[in-house]
């Protein structure tokens, strides 16, 4: 009897048929079988039918319970498992001990029963020598087969002809949890998911013609659940049987998952869990149609989210966060898409709205935020400012339409906390044009576009002029000269005071370096450079040092300004870049003096050399106030520094500050501000002047 499990499990057997052939197996001289179970974790003889009973020598009683491994003392341990195989038949040429204690060679096939509790062993004399010799030749082929694949980690199917399955190793059955009977044939195809089912059988048709195939399918587990795969096919040729194939399984199921994690974290904030700026991006850009409308962005900022921050800790500042993001999920309309740009902004994304149905969700939107949140103890009620635009003819691309909605909420914010702007085409053009202006600022900077203009500074004791100052001119090719009065605050805004500080540093040295080759000491002994309030950092020490050392200048040649309102932004922050600088050994000047209302106490600490008497008192001067000047002056006196009198206009002030004691005077009065070649030409006339 070789009937499979799947065949005795088959409900269309008649319960008579069944009993039939049971009876008949029974009873059966011939056949010797024995059925096997687990009991306490050992593997023992359960029932045997009359042929066991004959061929061993055993009564039924004492066959019961008898450990399988009495019965073939020859296997140990792991051999013993490699017989009792829950996912497939073995076969084995094995001596058996009877119950005289005689050993008796025979060739035992152990079948698993479909649960997997049993086993069902077939146990066949081999008193003949020939047949033992050959049967001998055929386990040992068995096993090396067994031990290359059935026991390898990879999935792994064999078919000798055609689609119908030879082999499948443990592997393959442990992957989809069925055992081999059930796989053999062409049950394999029922593991395979039904829409891949088709492209592996293709692949397998190309790879029995002769080739090489792969195919992507999910496998199906016995629980319901997928494995995703990858089925790599080799051709396989047996003589006097025809083509076959041999199919190696990559499971890849979890590369996948942790693959699409990767995606999923370089797409979402790990914070709140929302869509990033990045798939912003390209979610608003899959839905742009140019010249269509009905797309609109929100751009939310929350206000005084820094208070929040700084007041109770991040934590809190994290947990509001979280909330904003959880109530912007809740009230949006399923579809809209809610991310986080960054920081405290948040962008929701709708489609097939007009301005109003837009209007009306950022309004909602401020009513769910506004109610309180405890935080730390404290209620807290977020308020947004929530710009609003909706796609129109002038959005060129998605980019255009998440910028005008930035824009728009900066106008709201500019207009008092918790506000709506929808943007209006005036402000739409005057960004546009400002955003134009920066990015024509950075190409300017980038090609050192940007030129210096130097200003001689006069010694009031003897006339001369041993220094300059280093002044920054942009000359925009459409719009002509840029005044600095609007171009640095623009390069402050867009982060582009540092490069353009670092120009400004760079050229005045070579400018010195290149005076020095032409005019030897006839030159500006020293230039004074113009530092950014925004440049009073850490850094500005080591790029000042870098400057020098690129250009093999001494510190001495160097006079850095800053102005006084930039000192009183952070006093103590400011002396200690100061003294940075100080250390370094450029000097140090005060320019716009009397502007800042800095305490003169604070002064007195400061690590500086010089006053810049600010131009507007100078220019008092003329009309009769001298009061602020000779203050100013009096007071670098006593603190032992010295002054630069700005925006000396005529001869007649020149005098008047010498007389007052100001100890350098710089203005268009003296010398107007030139270019590095028309200064070196300057200079050089000076020197064959008489000295006045
Ligand atoms: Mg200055």
């Amino acid at each position: 009897m070789t009937a499979t499990p799947a065949a005795t499990a088959d409900p269309r057997v008649a319960p008579e048929i069944v009993s039939s052939v049971f009876y008949g197996a029974a009873v059966s001289n011939s056949l010797a079988l024995l059925v096997a179970e687990m009991v306490d974790d050992v593997p023992r003889i359960s029932w045997g039918n009359e042929g066991a009973m004959h061929l061993l020598g055993y009564a039924l009683e004492d066959l019961r319970e008898l450990p399988v491994a009495h019965l073939l003392p020859s296997l140990r341990g792991a051999e013993l498992r490699l017989l009792l195989r829950r996912e497939r038949t073995a076969r084995m040429n094995l001596p058996i001990r009877t119950a005289s204690g005689v050993f008796t060679e025979c060739v035992v096939l152990c079948t698993p029963t479909p649960t997997g509790r049993m086993w069902n062993l077939r146990v066949v004399s081999a008193d003949n020598e020939q047949e033992r010799a050959l049967r001998a030749t055929a386990d040992a082929h068995e096993r090396r087969f067994a031990t290359l694949t059935e026991r390898s980690p990879v999935p792994t199917l064999l078919s000798e002809q055609g689609m119908r399955l030879a082999h499948v190793n443990d592997a393959f059955c442990s992957l989809v949890g069925l055992q081999s009977e059930q796989l053999l044939g062409t049950g394999w195809m029922a593991c395979i998911h039904p829409d891949d089912l088709d492209h592996v059988i293709e692949q397998v048709a190309v790879v029995l013609g002769g080739g090489d195939g792969e195919a992507h399918a999910r496998l199906l587990q016995d629980d319901g659940s997928e494995r995703r795969t990858v089925i790599r096919f080799a051709h396989l040729f047996t003589p006097g049987v025809g083509a076959g194939f041999v199919g190696t399984i990559e499971d890849i199921t979890e590369r996948l998952a942790f693959e699409a994690r990767l995606a999923h974290q370089a797409n979402h904030d790990p914070l709140t869990g929302l869509p990033n700026r990045t798939l912003l991006a390209g979610h608003v850009a899959e839905r742009f149609v140019r010249g269509q409308t009905g797309l609109a962005c929100l751009f939310l900022d929350l206000d005084d989210f820094k208070v929040v921050n700084d007041s109770l800790g991040h934590a809190a500042g994290d947990g509001l966060l979280v909330e904003v993001a959880n109530r912007l999920r809740a009230v949006v309309r399923p579809g809209d898409l809610v991310a986080r740009f960054g920081g405290d902004e948040f962008v929701v994304v709708c489609e097939d709205v007009d301005e109003d149905d837009a209007v009306t969700l950022a309004e909602r939107i401020g009513t769910v935020l506004a109610e309180p949140v405890r935080l730390g103890g404290v209620d807290v009620r977020p308020h947004a400012s929530v710009g609003v635009t909706v796609q129109a003819d002038e959005h060129g691309c998605a980019e255009d339409l998440i910028r005008d909605c930035d824009i728009a909420m900066y106008q709201a914010k500019n207009g008092g906390r918790g506000r709506i702007t929808v943007l209006d085409q005036q402000a739409r053009a005057e960004a546009r044009d400002k955003l134009r202006l920066v990015a024509d600022l950075r190409d300017a900077i980038e090609r050192r576009d940007i030129t210096l203009l130097y200003q001689p500074i006069f010694g009031t004791a003897d006339g001369l002029s041993t220094a300059v100052e280093s002044l920054a001119r942009w000359e925009h090719a459409e719009r002509g000269p840029i005044s600095p009065v609007m171009f640095v605050p623009l390069a402050e805004e867009s982060g582009l005071i540092g490069p353009l500080g670092a120009l400004v540093l760079d050229e005045t040295c070579r400018q010195l370096v290149e005076w020095d080759r032409l005019l030897g000491r006839d030159g500006p002994c020293r230039a004074n450079v113009n530092v950014s309030a925004l440049q009073l950092d850490d850094n500005l020490r080591d790029l000042v040092f870098e400057a020098l050392e690129r250009h093999r200048l001494h510190p001495s040649r160097l006079s850095i300004e800053i102005t006084e309102s930039a000192l009183m932004k952070d006093p103590a922050a400011a002396r200690a870049v100061l003294q940075q600088l100080r250390d370094l050994g450029v000097e140090l000047a005060i320019d716009d003096f009397g502007t800042g209302y800095s305490s003169l106490a604070y002064l007195r600490h400061l690590p500086v050399d010089c006053l810049k008497v600010d131009r507007s008192f100078v220019a008092e001067l003329a009309e009769g106030h001298t009061e602020i000047t000779a203050a100013v002056i009096a007071l670098a006196g006593s603190l032992g520094l010295s002054t630069v009198a700005e925006g000396v206009e005529t001869a007649e002030l020149a005098d008047q500050l010498a007389r007052m004691g100001a100890t350098y005077l710089q203005g268009f009065g003296l010398a107007q501000p030139m270019s590095g070649a028309r200064a070196a030409a300057w200079f050089a006339l000076r020197a064959t002047e008489p000295r006045p």
